[in-house]
């Protein structure tokens, strides 16, 4: 674990930009995860400026090497230089939703100034593969992930209210409780059951959907790109995965929502 006091006067590190806003008249503060520090909130100053060194390597989803400064405040960016642009991700709008939906996730779950470096190398990958032209098998695999690494791995095996491992073809997903409910438990609670207690519904969970998760928690996504995936499915992994998001966050993910609501007027949202 790693807090401010204990960083240096200067010092360097990489990582990938989540998000931006102004501040006064030529500032930017940015949200960057990092391989070293976890997520840091920075001040990049000038950075609004024509002639800005900064600009170009400071944009939403491009990997920079940064060096930094302890501010009063926020620590302060004097240096970065582009590491990997993502320019083929950053240059359409199917890929922006994609990748910000990442940053999204990274930015909601991931611990301000913890060292994360599994989480930052799971999101150089994922951008890496986005910016390939990989789709939402990528960002699903990507969110499981991130899950797991942040303490919030779905229980797939055994029943979250009785323990029994689950048998085929008899299990509810509660975002609630995070895992499998079993039928029994399901029908013995129902209404003022699980679902209540939880409060959050049953999600339906077919034998197909919950193969497909536990194959994302049990292989790299290298395996998992050769897998096909029909719209049903992926609508299921979607409101089950999304759901249980949703339940974690109290909110919707605001790029998600962008994301489906661009599917939607796309041809293919492959
Ligand atoms: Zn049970």
């Amino acid at each position: 674990m790693t807090s401010s006091y204990e960083k240096p006067r200067t010092f360097k590190t990489e990582g990938v930009v989540l998000r931006q806003s102004s501040s006064g008249e030529a500032d930017r503060m940015l949200t960057v995860y990092t391989r070293d520090f976890g997520m840091l909130r920075l001040v990049a100053r000038g950075m609004r400026r024509p002639n800005s060194r900064l600009a170009g390597h400071l944009e939403p989803l491009v990997h920079a090497s940064l060096q930094l400064a302890r501010g009063r405040g926020p620590d302060v960016v004097t240096g970065a230089d582009t590491l990997h642009g993502h320019t083929a991700l950053r240059s359409n709008l199917e890929g922006i939703a994609r990748g910000l939906v990442c940053a999204e996730l990274i930015d909601a779950f991931a611990p301000e100034e913890q060292a994360n470096p599994e989480l930052f190398h799971l999101l150089l990958h994922a951008l890496d593969m986005l910016n390939e032209g990989d789709g939402d098998l990528l960002l699903w695999h990507f969110a499981f992930h991130v899950l797991v690494l942040t303490g919030y791995m779905p229980e797939l095996q055994q029943c979250v209210m009785c323990g029994r491992q689950v048998e085929p073809d008899e299990h509810l997903f509660t975002p609630g409780l995070g895992g499998v409910v079993c039928s029994r438990c399901a029908r013995d609670g129902d209404p003022g059951g699980p679902n209540e207690r939880a409060g959050a519904p049953l999600l339906p969970l077919s034998v197909n959907a919950l193969k497909v998760l536990r194959f994302f928690r049990d292989h790299p996504y290298d395996d998992v790109r050769r897998i096909r995936i029909d719209g049903a499915l992926s609508r299921e992994l979607e409101r089950v995965e999304g759901g249980y998001i949703r339940y974690l966050l109290e909110r919707e993910v605001r790029s998600a929502e962008f994301l489906s609501r661009l599917s939607r007027l796309l041809p293919s949202g492959g």
